[in-house]
């Protein structure tokens, strides 16, 4: 009988445990992705690049003599209907950690375990599982150093290969991926934001050697909004077109070969291990202020705010906030110096709730991540674990002066005003939907709140829910 494998975001064939093991028992394998309200409910942008991911993956399991059975509703249903049809006594799964994941997958094991069915679920989206790295008196990490020392030396085995795998004689019927419309939300998607996006493993895996050229001086650049200095990895990890322990063990093998200084660049990659390492531990992390003081400051909660508004279309007049929040509405990324920028001027300046924010992210990445999100956004809110002092307000100019000296990212991002303005910056305003009514044209908006009111009303109100 076959083994269901049933991915979800796991979209490769090496360094799945998952596969590897299911591979292993010889039996032939029935590869299957579900269409259920998880999926369903994602972000326009996260949803499209689905659909990109598993139009890859579906050819990537052709090539390798098997396929990808498609189907969509409740994904308990869905599996035992499978079961039904196929005889399937065993499914196994990568587990996932945000709490909507984890709700449906013990509901689904406790089903299926109860039926006879053996339900199992592997590592494999992290280097360490959240619950297996803890401080010296037994607790989860809040800090971030501590862990990072705590996992150096660690050993992360090696990464499986691609399995081979046996197909079953008989394959279930499929639904058709185009009749999902996983892009229906995003209407920008193919027009302008596809040229930015390779999906699938092979092109992970492209992306990460590419990088190595450049890992050395990841130290130096990372913080360059001007710089193509970072490995641009966040997507293929966020879907699992790549796995994390194969990213470390070629960085890790590059390092033994020579290349220098891939420290910094591996740090990185336990802040995205500690981000889950969190919202495995304190799941409010996506929800709720990590810090419950938090739920007194006077946060603005509106979304039709004529500050959120400006904010959201990338029009609030301070350069390098527009030019980051413009980068990701092209491109679906945006740099980790323009998150940190536009999240700032958003939850300070504008003293709006870090979930607007947050959602606002949710809805336009194509690297959307439920723990990295969230934790982004606490962490710059102040209502985060480790998070940065409320009252160090980034300053957008002074930041802008440090990481874009020359102003190219801002030339990149910014047509109003410029005798000519660069076709990535002109390519926002085709973007846009036409009710936003931008026009490249128009001269530059003024500042929404001035940068030195925006800072002086935030500390007010940090002050008075001190005092208050
Ligand atoms: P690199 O600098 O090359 O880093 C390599 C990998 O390490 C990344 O791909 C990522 O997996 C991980 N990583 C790096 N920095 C961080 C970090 N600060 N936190 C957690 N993991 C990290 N990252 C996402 O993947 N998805 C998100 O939805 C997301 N939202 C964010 C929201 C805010 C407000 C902030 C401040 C940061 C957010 N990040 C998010 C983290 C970070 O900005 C991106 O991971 C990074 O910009 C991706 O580019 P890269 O792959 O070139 O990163």
């Amino acid at each position: 009988t076959p083994i269901i494998m049933w991915f979800r975001r796991d979209l490769r064939l090496s360094d799945h445990p998952a596969f590897a093991a299911a591979a292993e028992t010889g039996r032939p394998i029935l590869p299957i992705f579900i269409l259920d309200n998880v999926a369903q409910t994602l972000g326009a942008a996260p949803k499209w690049r689905l659909g990109l991911g598993l139009e890859v993956f579906a050819q990537s399991l052709k090539k390798n003599g098997s396929a990808l059975v498609l189907r969509s509703g409740d994904a308990l249903t869905v599996l035992q209907d499978l079961i039904e049809e196929t005889g399937a006594k065993s499914v196994y799964w990568s587990r996932a950690y945000d709490p909507d994941s984890i709700n449906r997958d013990k509901r689904i094991k406790s089903a299926l375990t109860q039926q006879g069915v053996e339900a199992k679920s592997f590592a494999g989206h992290l280097l360490f599982e959240p619950w297996t790295v803890e401080t010296k008196s037994g607790e989860p990490y809040r800090v971030f150093t501590p862990m990072w020392r705590s996992v150096q030396g660690r050993d992360i085995a090696s990464p499986d290969a691609a399995p081979k795998i046996s197909a079953p004689t008989e394959w279930p019927k499929s639904e058709d991926l185009k009749k999902w419309q996983l892009g229906a939300a995003m209407n920008r998607g193919a027009a302008v934001v596809a040229p930015y996006v390779r999906p699938g493993e092979d092109a992970g895996f492209e992306a990460l050697h590419g990088f190595l050229d450049r890992i050395s001086d990841y130290g130096d650049n990372r913080d360059r909004l001007d710089r193509d200095g970072t490995s641009n990895l966040s997507e293929y990890l966020s879907l699992g077109e790549i796995g994390p322990r194969s990213v470390w063990h070629i960085v890790q093998r590059a390092a033994m070969n020579g290349v220098q200084r891939t420290d910094a660049f591996l740090r990185q990659l336990i802040w995205r291990e500690f981000a889950y390492h969190l919202m495995y531990h304190t799941p409010q992390l996506v929800s709720e202020n990590w810090k419950p003081e938090w739920e007194a400051f006077p946060w603005n909660t509106d979304t039709s705010h004529p500050e959120v508004v400006a904010w959201m279309q990338a029009r609030t007049g301070i350069p390098a906030v527009d030019a980051g929040l413009r980068e990701m509405y092209v491109t679906g990324r945006m740099h980790n110096r323009a998150r940190m920028i536009v999240a700032s001027y958003l939850t300070k300046h504008l003293m709006t709730h870090w979930k607007i924010g947050m959602d606002w992210f949710a809805d336009c990445l194509i690297d959307w991540d439920p723990a990295s999100n969230a934790m982004g956004w606490q962490w710059v809110a102040g209502s985060g674990p480790d998070a940065s002092p409320f009252f160090r307000i980034f300053n957008p100019v002074t930041q802008q002066e440090k990481f874009d000296p020359k102003g190219a990212y801002i030339h990149r991002w910014i047509a109003e005003g410029e005798a000519e303005p660069s076709e990535t910056a002109l390519a926002y305003f085709e973007a846009v939907p036409r009710s936003w009514e931008l026009d490249p044209t128009a001269s530059y908006p003024k500042p929404v709140v001035e940068l030195a009111a925006g800072r002086a009303r935030a500390l007010e109100a940090y002050e008075g829910r001190k005092t208050g």
